[in-house]
């Protein structure tokens, strides 16, 4: 494919995310620019990030440890944010808390303790969203609904650390109403929450950012639908 190609796309899909965002918005009532795009590169080249970086995007998303450092290195001359979003195993928490900003996928104490220890002094806290599994035994990630205020409180009183609120990944097909339900006990959980300064659910990705924003969504984690079709897994 040639570059130009691929850059014109990436373009096309950039506005209709932007526009779909916009859009959703609107229809609730919220404010323009009130859901933030995180784009997730997980799988895609780096080239892929520099593009989209080009056109204003600055937040992206990673999945595995591996794969995020390497692009990471070859990006260096960019200011990017980045945001770790999948399983997080012990063995690589101090790669995390070294070269990410922000993590939606903390689900147990441990590893935010881990996380806490690791994070360099002289870097600012580290943003963290605890990950909720709203979809009962279907889904092994994620905290209990039951098990979430333990483990909020836990983590507010680490130190390099700042809690900032929730992220869900609903189970693939539910229907729109189960959506919309699971959002939004994501979204009862945090308001439940005895702490301050919680203002960040992170929920939606490319099938339904429409439905996570209309239930209060704060940041969508957008991967297909700005880079197509992920190949596998890297
Ligand atoms: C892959 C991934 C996404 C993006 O999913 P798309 O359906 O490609 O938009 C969002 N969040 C997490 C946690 C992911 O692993």
């Amino acid at each position: 494919m040639s570059e130009i190609l691929f850059n014109s796309s990436l373009e096309v899909r950039f506005d209709t995310v932007l526009h779909r965002m916009q859009k959703a918005e609107q229809a609730s009532g919220r404010s323009p620019g009130s859901t933030k795009l995180i784009a997730v590169s997980k799988t895609q080249p780096a080239e892929a990030i520099r593009a989209l970086f080009a056109l204003g995007q600055s937040d992206f998303g990673e999945n595995y440890l591996n794969e995020a450092l390497s692009k990471q290195e070859v990006l260096r001359d960019l200011d990017l944010v980045w945001h770790f979003i999948g399983p997080i195993q012990s063995n690589k928490t101090s790669g995390i808390a070294l070269h990410f900003d922000w993590v939606h996928s903390v689900d147990r104490l441990r590893i935010a303790e881990r996380l806490s220890q690791q994070r360099p002094k002289d870097r600012p806290d580290l943003n963290i969203c605890i990950q909720v599994n709203v979809s009962g035994e279907n889904s092994k990630s994620g905290v209990t609904f039951e098990g979430l205020t333990d483990l909020a409180t836990g983590l507010v009183s680490l130190p390099r650390l700042k809690l900032r609120g929730l992220m869900a990944i609903p189970e693939p097909g539910l229907s729109i109403e189960n959506q919309h339900q699971s959002f939004k006990k994501l979204r009862e959980a945090m308001l439940a929450l005895p702490f301050e300064g919680l203002d960040t659910l992170s929920m939606g990705m490319s099938d339904d950012l429409e439905i996570a924003i209309s239930e209060g969504s704060s940041m969508v984690r957008i991967g297909t639908s700005l880079f197509g079709t992920r190949l596998s897994k890297a």
